[in-house]
Parts: structure tokens; sequence; C-alpha cells
């Protein structure tokens, strides 16, 4: 397997023939004696992401047992990814939630280093706003437990809180649940950063520069398409 360094965070590179014609490798997902098996193309899993890149080196080692175990991720979720690895698209067995399910797939793909997954479940969790306009916010800790500082999963539900509330509502949505600490913080900042934003207009999210800003991208790596 060649040495890569840096993983796709566009789908301005795509996976060629060759990465679709190798071997499979069995990764084993959940715990106990029930748990699922996946047998995917090695070629595929290292194309995207960095984790399992690496474990599929130390899959070829002499005393590798053959296969890569993840006894602490989501079967479901796992069953997304997959979907996304072989089709490209994010899409879900059953309606509904569907909020939980981006937030686990984001953290799914920060935890196994795949970026591209990870700005496509952003580009997702944006659709999902502009369709219903309802936010996680009742999943705020939830998003703050899964992201550091600065992450974009993290700044972008800020923001669209930080549009789409206003003091009345900050005030409401405080008494009905306690926010992680980070979160006051960084809400009022966003807040008072939009209020000295004098003159400017409401952020388009559509846009894609703007889009692209919660994204994670190499150095010098923008979205080129719209979202
Ligand atoms: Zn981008």
């Amino acid at each position: 397997m060649p040495s890569r360094t840096i993983f796709p965070s566009t789908r301005a590179k795509s996976p060629c023939s060759s990465e679709y014609c190798t071997g499979v490798v069995e990764v084993k997902v959940g715990e106990g004696h029930n748990a699922p098996s996946f047998f995917l193309h090695t070629g595929l899993l290292g194309f995207y992401s960095g984790y399992f890149h690496a474990a599929l080196k130390r899959h070829f080692l002499p005393k590798s047992d053959g296969m890569i175990k993840l006894p602490e991720e989501d079967v479901d979720t796992f069953r997304i990814f997959v979907t996304w690895l072989y089709t490209g698209q994010i899409s879900f067995a059953e309606p509904g939630k569907v909020y939980p399910k981006l937030l686990a797939l984001w953290a799914f793909a920060d935890r196994r280093g795949i970026p591209l997954l990870m700005n496509e479940a952003i580009n997702a969790i944006l659709h999902e706003y502009l369709l219903t306009l309802q936010l996680p916010t009742r999943r705020l800790c939830e998003v703050y437990d899964i992201t550091v500082p600065g992450a974009g999963l993290r700044r972008l539900v800020v923001h669209l809180i930080s549009h789409l509330w206003n003091a009345k509502t900050f005030i409401a949505e405080c008494d009905k649940m306690e926010l992680p600490p980070d979160a006051y913080r960084d809400i009022l900042c966003a807040v008072w950063r939009l209020k000295d934003e004098r003159g400017a207009e409401r952020m388009k999210l559509r846009e894609v520069g703007q889009v692209c800003e919660f994204h994670e991208h190499e150095e010098g790596v923008k979205c080129e398409t719209e979202v």
C-alpha cells in the first residue's frame, strides 16, 4: 500500500479503478459474539481514512489476526459509513431523527480520520437545517462533548444559533436545559460579533465559501462545487 499522509477533503479526487480492485478486509464492529462483520475493499478504506490506512498497514504484518476490530463503534453509524464509502451518499435506512445520526457520523469520521465524510456530514446538517429550520439545540451538550474548541461542527452550530436565536429565545433555552459553559461564551461571542458587523447581511449559508469555513481542509484547499 503506498504511503499517504493527506486524505481527501473534497470530491476533486476520486478513487481510481485499482482502489476498487483490491482485496477486502474484515472489519468487525461492536461488541459480543453477534457483532457483525463488514468485508470492505482495502483500497477504498485506505483512500479516504487516515485511521484505516494505518490499520491496514498493521493488518498485513505477520502477527496480525487478519481483522480490524472496532468494538467501541456503533453498528448503525458504521452502516451509514459503508453506504457512503461505496455510493458517495449519506443516507439512512430509517427516516426521522436525522441530527443524532449526523452528529454520530461526524464524530465517527473525526475519530477515524475521514475529512471528506466530516465535511459531507456538515453539509448534511446544514441541509437538514435549511429544510426544517430546526437546530439540534437539544443536543448541544453532545456537540460540545464530541468536539474540541474550534472544530467545524461546533462552530457551525454556534453560528446557526447566533443567527436564529434572539435574547428571548436564548433565555428560554437556558431555562430548558443546561448549556455547556463553553457554549455560553461561544454563543455570546458570536452574537456580539454579529452586532459589530453593522449593516452586514445575514450570512447566506448556501454560499460555498462560507459553508466551507466549517469544513476540514488541508492548507490551500477549498470546496469548488456548490453544497
Ligand atoms: Zn470546504
